[in-house]
């Protein structure tokens, strides 16, 4: 069973950039909603102890008549997990091997943040925008529709966009790319750094 995991700030923390009543539907009522759906659609089989992660992994063995809706909850809840704990205003970029692993991948940051604005702006309808480490180790951008995860081509998201309109309509309209900018000043980096190298061990 999963549960809605508190964040570790208030929902006005990322104000401007993500504004209050966004955040509190946002991790209240979406994520809560995928929580409720994949409990639902769990209870009583074999996965139900294990973790999102682990159950997404191995999506490939459940039962036909879940698999999708396992996949689509399971991977918001993944997701969301993760955008929510990798977003806090003024942090900075330290760490020397996530700042040579990026100059290896990408050639600088800058150019790492334009991908990852571009993999969420053309990303059609919902979905998501990734920085991961690959299964080489290797960092890349990818995006994913709807609530897809890299996790099925063994990949570990470390920072992700939410591209939903869900995610940002009330502050920017149809205005994606001015989210996805705002959005990209605002990355937990002692948190993305963290997650960087637990992925690369
Ligand atoms: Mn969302």
């Amino acid at each position: 069973m999963q549960k809605l995991t508190e964040l570790s700030y208030g929902y006005d923390a990322l104000e401007p950039v993500i504004d209050k009543e966004t955040m509190e539907i946002h991790h209240t009522k979406h994520l809560q909603a995928y929580i409720t759906n994949y409990n639902n659609l769990i209870e009583g089989t074999d996965f139900v102890n294990m973790s999102v992660e682990e159950v997404l992994k191995n999506s490939s063995k459940l039962d036909e008549k879940i698999r999708q809706g396992v996949i689509n909850n399971g991977g918001g809840i993944y997701n969301h997990n993760l955008y929510f704990s990798t977003l806090k205003l003024d942090t900075k970029l330290t760490n020397p091997q996530l700042i040579a692993a990026i100059d290896e991948s990408f050639g600088s940051l800058d150019s790492m943040i334009e991908q990852l604005k571009t993999a969420g702006l053309t990303q059609f309808g919902s979905g998501w925008s990734f920085l991961v480490v690959d299964k080489n180790k290797k960092l890349a951008i990818v995006k994913r529709a709807n609530q897809d995860t890299p996790l099925n081509e063994d990949a570990t998201a470390i920072f992700g966009i939410d591209v939903w309109e869900h995610a940002y309509y009330l502050n920017y309209q149809n205005r994606r790319p001015d989210y996805l900018t705002a959005i990209s000043s605002i990355i937990d980096w002692p948190s993305v750094e963290s997650r960087f190298l637990d992925a690369i061990k």
